[in-house]
């Protein structure tokens, strides 16, 4: 009995490993594709730009990719449990993620900015203070409205869903990323961005901090998509230069 038991328990233990960590073959990508033109949903597949560089990366390294699609607030922790090899989801980098996990050299730059009414007094950062304002969660938009004076934080699970809000009036403003931004102004009457952006940052790949060859490997590939020109070539696929 005894001997069954531990035999159990050995086996148990192979299977949660076999079943935590993605086979050798495999590139694991946890995403949120609920972030156009980055990733989103056409059709039953998921596509976009971060969907087309971590494609080229496992073509790079001779592994077939497979997406992860979860809530935003997963992607990290997915690849800090190692559950996904790596999170690519518009994921800005900050210093408090760096505590958790790596990020690969940046491969885009970009900005949270205010998404309003067309005909809303608030037309800068400085009169977000005291307003109702609309972000998705965990992300850095709600990161960084928290010291917003003042205000208070509707937080929703996709950035869709605080465009909705305010375009029923529940809330005065929504702090997103600019390309999404962009797709749900140009989707929607009645909504402008505002000028000035709320912060600036930049885009990079989450790696697990002991993934340090992954690390290495990913990062060679990107700047051979840079260097190629096959990185601008996607971006501009998705991004058109007019917008
Ligand atoms: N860039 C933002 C962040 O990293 C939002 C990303 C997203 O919503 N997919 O928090």
């Amino acid at each position: 009995m005894k001997k069954f038991l531990c035999l159990a328990a050995s086996l148990m233990m192979v299977f949660s490993l076999v079943a935590c960590t993605s086979k050798k073959d495999e590139l694991v990508m946890a995403t949120n594709a609920e972030f156009p033109p980055y990733e989103y949903h056409q059709g039953d597949k998921i596509v976009g730009i971060d969907v087309e560089i971590c494609q080229a990366i496992a073509d790079e390294m001779g592994r077939e990719l497979v997406i992860e699609d979860m809530a935003f607030d997963s992607v990290i922790t997915s690849v800090y449990t190692g559950k996904a090899d790596l999170g690519a989801a518009g994921l800005t980098v900050t210093e408090d993620r760096l505590k958790n996990i790596n990020f690969s050299t940046p491969y885009a730059t970009a900005a949270q900015v205010i998404i309003v009414l067309d005909d809303s007094e608030i037309s800068s950062p400085d009169d977000l203070i005291g307003k109702t304002i609309g972000v998705q969660l965990g992300t850095t938009g709600d990161i960084y409205a928290e010291d917003i004076e003042d205000a208070t934080l509707e937080r929703y699970n996709k950035g869709f869903e605080a465009v909705q809000a305010l375009l029923q009036g529940k809330i005065d403003a929504v702090i997103i990323d600019n390309e999404p931004a962009k797709v749900y102004v140009s989707q929607n009457e009645g909504l402008k961005i505002v000028d000035e952006a709320f912060t600036y940052e930049e885009y990079a790949i989450a790696i697990a901090k002991n993934n340090t060859e992954l690390l290495d490997e990913v990062n060679s590939a990107i700047a051979k998509l840079k260097e190629s020109g096959k990185l601008d070539e996607i971006v501009n696929k998705y991004i058109s230069a007019d917008n």
